[in-house]
């Protein structure tokens, strides 16, 4: 069975791939010619995720899922949120993005926050949602060289180094991505080879 996971970033696609039943082939954006910009108008991380699955489903007639994640700050009322990757503007620049978190914060007491990553999943009519989430705190300057995006300024609960600093293998394990693509992967894996739960 065909399965889109809505992404043009293969290395994504193949990492997934190892891990979803060996009946599921799964194929990227690119792979069906899906070359277009899908717009993400919606208001929340499960209204885009769900945007971007709905408009595969429709226009190519296969089962798709789609992920999208953001990062909120709750002394930011949730900022930066389905804001996260424009934060400081259109250029998706993440230096900039944490330079305007970080001065956003200035003199806030609570720094806490959250990533949440939203997958869904259009299969067999019906659409399932799944979500990861990951507690931390916004540390005040930036630190550690792995990762992307906000990495740098969060530290996750329960770590004293940032996102940045652990091991990729850590950050995979716990983050948001992770939980949300674990409940996905065990869902697929309870599909039989006809595609009926
Ligand atoms: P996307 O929906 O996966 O494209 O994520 C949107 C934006 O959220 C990214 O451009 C990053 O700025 C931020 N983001 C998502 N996941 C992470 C993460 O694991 N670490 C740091 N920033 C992230």
């Amino acid at each position: 069975m065909k399965l889109v996971f809505a992404t043009h970033n293969s290395n994504k696609l193949k990492e997934i791939q190892q891990l979803v039943p060996e009946f599921i082939e799964l194929v990227s954006l690119d792979t069906i010619g899906c070359t277009e910009e899908i717009p993400e108008t919606a208001k929340t991380l499960e209204g885009n995720a769900k945007i971007k699955a709905d408009y595969v489903t429709k226009n190519h007639k296969l089962p798709c899922f789609a992920d999208d994640t953001g990062l909120l700050v709750n002394s930011l009322n949730g900022e930066p949120g389905i804001y996260s990757a424009r934060y400081a503007g259109p250029q998706n620049d993440s230096q900039a993005n944490m330079t305007k978190l970080l001065s956003n914060l200035i003199g806030k007491n609570d720094r806490s926050a959250h990533f949440k990553t939203v997958i869904a999943l259009n299969l067999n009519g019906e659409t399932h949602i799944f979500e990861g989430i990951i507690d931390g705190e916004i540390i005040e300057d930036k630190k550690g060289k792995n990762g992307f995006g906000y990495d740098p300024i969060f530290v996750p609960n329960g770590y004293n180094e940032t996102f940045a600093q652990l091991p990729l293998s850590v950050k995979n394990d716990i983050s948001h991505r992770g939980q949300a693509f674990k409940k996905l992967i065990a869902y697929l894996n309870n599909i039989n080879v006809t595609g009926q739960k």
